[in-house]
């Protein structure tokens, strides 16, 4: 197959006025669509449900975005039934044609690309930027998937001994359960997904119960881009009343999971007993939580530093597990960077993400809100808070106002996942120190060190605990291709989505050899 090489999605130029208008024309357009409901999708299919997942804006709480069929254990086993038929003829298919689903899925995608942004304002509380970012990804994970599996279709070279032939090559697994968070949730249901597919399996998608009316957007164009019945399977419905079904059930090959450490780890231990006629074990990518780090040392860039403290750690009200939710500020520097951080973080405006110069919007839900809340309960007496007001009435919109506390290392709100609007800052001796603080965590996912020091730099290279660290940058927004994602210790199985390690997780590597 001829094609151009990867580049990634650009990000839309909001200072364009034409992008502006697009994305009025869009919010308009699907706000005429909010509270339709959407079924399940088995086997290409339609299947009603009794049970429907009422999902809101988390802006206004009152607004329905869409209903959407919610999955029993029943319909799971339709589903995980139709997914293993299935697999028999698409583990056949040829790469190249699993490759082309991606490709076309990327092009409609780029043709619905406002339409979708609009719904995920609606149903996420994007702001149109952090949307498009996320929008980018997803088609970057179909370009870049359908460019591994062809690298990867005829195996890798190895070495032979004489007299023989040693061939590796790779082959589909089986049915796969693709279980989603909300944070991302078109780009990394669609990476999870097109990695799976592009690989020969079939699979199960489930998405968030918060964002399934996005799940349902990305199911309609895998459909529109013609990938066969019963290869992607759409099942949204309460992960508490199918995720353990769906990941004990014998059928299922690969659990492929992005969320929190709590539901990873359940996952993990449940996938790891086998039941009756289960012949395989299982295998299970897990990436979770984090709680990242950013060290600014004495000679950094301070101006800069602050800067991107505030977009690592409010860019979407602090909900991506990359988002900076400890600062670990050298003593030199500490007080004139805490200031110039509260002084940028001030300044963001907060508020409903339908308007375009809104910085950051509401957190997803009520119960991320009640936790978060918790948590900033919590600040209040482990340290001082030097940022933040009380939040209003959650009844309109799960608005929480960037938050930042000085606290020391060991205060519960520098050292758990809060997964909020909420920063955490600690004050370090030296550069020694702040590295020792930054890797005690049980997490690590993303890290970031701002310094002019070479040897400082050199030493968090290999000694930072993270799977993503950054230098004098934020330490969010990982592009895919560019920088594979996955963490570290309790992040999870460092899969390193959107790099060249990932492909192979979803399949059988198979060595044949032939003597001659
Ligand atoms: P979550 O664990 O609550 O839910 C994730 C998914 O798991 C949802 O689809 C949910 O329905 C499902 N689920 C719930 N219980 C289940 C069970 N028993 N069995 C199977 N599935 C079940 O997480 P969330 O609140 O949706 O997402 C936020 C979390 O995700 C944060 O911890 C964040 O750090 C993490 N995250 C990690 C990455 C990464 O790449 N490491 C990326 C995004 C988000």
């Amino acid at each position: 197959m001829g094609l151009i090489l990867y580049k990634n999605e650009p990000y839309l130029d909001w200072s364009d006025l034409a992008n502006v208008e697009a994305m009025r024309a869009a919010l308009h357009e699907v706000s005429s669509h909010l509270g339709e409901s959407y079924p399940l999708v088995i086997g290409g299919k339609r299947v009603e449900t009794e049970d429907e997942i009422v999902s809101v804006n988390p802006a206004n709480p009152s607004q329905v975005v869409g209903r959407v069929a919610a999955a029993s254990e029943r319909e799971a086993d339709m589903a995980l039934e139709t997914a293993t038929k299935a697999f028999e003829s698409w583990s056949r298919t040829v790469p190249e044609a699993r490759a082309r689903v991606l490709l076309r899925a990327a092009a409609i995608m780029r043709r619905r690309k406002f339409e979708m942004l609009a719904w995920e304002v609606h149903e996420g509380g994007k702001p149109w930027a952090e949307a498009d970012a996320q929008f980018a990804e997803a088609i970057d994970f179909l370009e870049y998937y359908a460019r591994e599996m062809l690298r990867l279709k005829d195996g890798v070279e190895i070495y032979s001994v004489p007299g023989e032939e040693s061939r590796y090559f790779y082959q589909p697994m089986g049915v796969g359960v693709i279980i989603a968070p909300w944070n991302f949730p078109t780009a990394i249901l669609t990476g999870m997904s097109s990695a799976a597919i592009v690989a020969g399996n079939t699979i199960i998608l489930k998405p968030s119960e918060f964002t399934s009316v996005l799940g349902a957007k990305t199911m309609e164009i895998f459909e529109e881009a013609g990938a066969p019945e019963g290869i992607v399977n759409f099942l949204p419905g309460y992960g508490s009343e199918i995720g353990d079904h769906l990941v004990k059930d014998a059928r299922t090959r690969f659990i492929s999971f992005t969320g929190s450490m709590k539901t990873g780890l359940r996952i993990n231990e449940l996938a790891a007993s086998q039941i009756e006629n289960q012949r395989w074990v299982k295998r299970v990518i897990t990436e979770m939580g984090g709680k990242d780090a950013m060290i600014i040392d004495d000679s950094a860039d301070l101006d800069a530093a602050a800067a991107d403290i505030v977009a690592s750690a409010y860019g979407y009200a602090g909900q991506k597990c990359s988002a900076a939710s400890r600062a670990i500020l050298h003593s030199d520097v500490h007080d004139e960077v805490l200031q110039k951080v509260v002084e940028k973080a001030r300044a963001l405006k907060i508020g409903v993400p339908e308007s375009p110069d809104v910085n950051m919007g509401p957190v997803i839900s009520e119960p991320q809100f009640e936790k978060v809340m918790s948590y900033i309960r919590l600040g209040k007496n482990e340290g001082e808070r030097l940022l933040g007001d009380d939040p209003g009435d959650p009844e309109r919109g799960y608005f929480v106002p960037p938050t930042l506390f000085e606290v020391k290392p060991d205060a519960r709100v520098a050292r758990e996942e809060i997964f909020g609007p909420v920063l955490s800052v600690i004050e370090a001796r030296d550069f020694d120190d702040a590295l020792r603080i930054a890797n005690d965590n049980p997490y690590g996912l993303t890290g970031g060190v701002y310094s002019k020091n070479r040897d400082h730099l050199e030493l968090a290279r290999h000694e930072l605990n993270a799977g993503n660290v950054y230098f004098n940058r934020k330490i969010t927004g990982a592009l895919v291709g560019v920088q594979p994602f996955g963490g570290f210790g309790m992040s999870g199985t460092d899969s390193k989505a959107g790099g060249p390690d990932y492909l192979p997780l979803h399949m059988l590597a198979k060595t044949v050899v032939e003597r001659f």
